[in-house]
């Protein structure tokens, strides 16, 4: 069996809820969840997830921490990443804040907070290609209101909720704050097929 590393981004919003997630989901995959703070933890990691929280200061924090170009170039190489929310729009190109640098690693834009403030979060219905209906939480949610048709694999009603292109998948929502695993399961069917390892460097 495959022994893998998957990375979370671990300064700030829902961290434990995805190493949760992750580890339950790979339960049978020998999997090893390690938070990312600075430089070197990236060495050796096969994955990556950027959690839901506040974008700009997860941005902020991954700058102040020297990883933030780390993590780009490693992306834009290869290496899978997940963006939650908050890291969905790390992870888009544009991101209509001029707080947050998108990374590009999705040909996406997207619009921060697009629902309203955090009373209007709510659990919605969502259809996702080879997976079926889910019911998730939004908070704070983003839209995404530019994207490849291709790389749109989730709706909620019309609107584009789930991006996957190449080694990267993008959701406005909260797939770790569900007891539903089944979007850490297809993350980490991602991460075996890229069969990545980043050098850190
Ligand atoms: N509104 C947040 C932001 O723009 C994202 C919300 C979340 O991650 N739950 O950073």
């Amino acid at each position: 069996m495959i022994f893998m590393i998957v990375g979370i981004v671990g300064f700030q919003g829902d961290v434990q809820e995805h190493v949760k997630s992750l580890r339950r989901a790979g339960r049978s995959r020998k999997l090893q969840v390690r938070p990312i703070r600075r430089p070197e933890d990236i060495d050796g990691i096969s994955g990556i997830v950027i959690p839901g929280g506040e974008s700009t200061t997860i941005y902020k924090l991954l700058n102040t921490y020297g990883i933030y170009n780390l993590i780009k170039l490693e992306c834009k190489t290869g290496l899978p990443v997940m963006g939650t929310c908050a890291g969905l729009i790390l992870i888009s190109k544009e991101t209509g804040d001029p707080r947050v640098n998108g990374m590009g690693i999705l040909n996406a834009t997207v619009t921060r907070n697009a629902y309203g403030r955090q009373k209007e979060s709510f659990m919605g219905e969502i259809s996702v290609d080879s997976i079926g209906k889910m019911v998730v939480p939004f908070i704070r949610a983003p839209k995404i209101i530019n994207a490849d048709e291709d790389s749109i694999i989730g709706r909620y009603g019309n609107e584009p909720v789930i991006l996957r292109k190449g080694n990267a998948l993008g959701l406005t929502f909260h797939p770790e704050l569900t007891d539903d695993l089944r979007i850490h399961e297809m993350f980490l069917d991602m991460v075996e097929g890229e069969g990545y390892t980043s050098t850190g460097e």
